[in-house]
């Protein structure tokens, strides 16, 4: 997969591409990549990025000019890529986007400055917008990093296992399950027994029933919208089974108290 990112800040870049998985990437040519500063396409003496906006107002615009420019310059580069606008405005980035990405064999990453580009840029040479969340930053650079990061993930061979994104939070609809390492006993607190079991069935029932039960607490939307499969649709009856189980015992206990009646204490 080939990256190239188009900033007027590449010095950001540096110590992104220097460590842990991106490095890797980088160092077993899983990933090329490379940025381009925009300040270089500008003509002027001052290689001026930015212009007041038309109709007044505060803040500058990022000029066409020079943008334009860096983004053809970045066509000859990587010609296959989709050109990427990082923008407030676009599609909300996801796991689901992440892989659709990662299908690609080059991308280009477009980061905005300032009030955001002129817009003929967006319309003329752009293919796609993205948008790491509802807030607004300073600059595209963090979200194409965001960006870069979980796309790479999902480039086979880049993380330690070969199947460690398909188990990833989001890949299959759930969040990933608990995780423990050393010490057995932290401040009184023990591993599960089965993960030290070495029973490997057990611990993948073990790991759905916790990815399960993480995705009802944290994320139940996460739930209501998947294809649940038969083995998921058991362990959840068996929850709910064991849960009326409870309120049944707890009216059978307190049955002269109404439901939903506070205890007052
Ligand atoms: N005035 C613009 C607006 O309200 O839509 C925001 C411009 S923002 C200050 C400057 C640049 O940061 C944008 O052009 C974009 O490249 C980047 N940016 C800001 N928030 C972002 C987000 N949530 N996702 C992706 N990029 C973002």
């Amino acid at each position: 997969m080939k990256f190239v990112v188009l900033t007027i800040f590449p010095e950001m870049f540096a110590s992104f591409w220097e460590y842990g998985i991106i490095r890797k990437a980088i160092e077993t040519e899983k990933i090329l990549a490379s940025t381009l500063n925009i300040r270089d396409f500008a003509e002027d003496r001052h290689q001026v990025t930015d212009d007041r906006p038309y109709g007044g107002g505060s803040g500058m615009v990022m000029k066409p000019e020079p943008l334009a420019a860096a983004i053809r310059a970045a066509e000859q580069k990587a010609p296959s890529a989709p050109k990427i606008l990082l923008t407030p405005q676009g599609r909300g980035f996801n796991q689901k986007i992440a892989h659709e990405l990662a299908a690609f064999e080059e991308l280009v990453f477009v980061c905005g400055r300032y009030e955001g580009v002129d817009d003929r840029i967006d319309h003329d040479l752009i293919d796609d917008e993205i948008s790491i969340g509802d807030y607004v930053l300073t600059g595209g650079e963090l979200a194409a990093m965001v960006i870069i990061d979980a796309v790479t993930r999902q480039i086979p061979g880049t993380l330690g296992g070969e199947d460690a994104a398909e188990k990833d939070s989001f890949a299959d609809g759930l969040l990933e399950h608990a995780h423990y390492t050393r010490p057995h006993v932290f401040e009184g607190k023990a591993v599960p027994d089965i993960l030290l079991s070495g029973h490997h069935e057990k611990i993948d029932n073990w790991r759905l029933e916790s990815a399960l039960m993480r995705t009802l607490m944290k994320r139940a939307d996460l739930l209501q919208k998947k294809d649940l499969g038969a083995k998921e649709i058991r362990i959840l009856k068996k929850w709910s089974r064991r849960i009326e189980d409870i309120l049944k015992s707890y009216h059978r206990a307190h049955g002269e108290r109404r439901e939903g009646t506070e205890k007052k204490s």
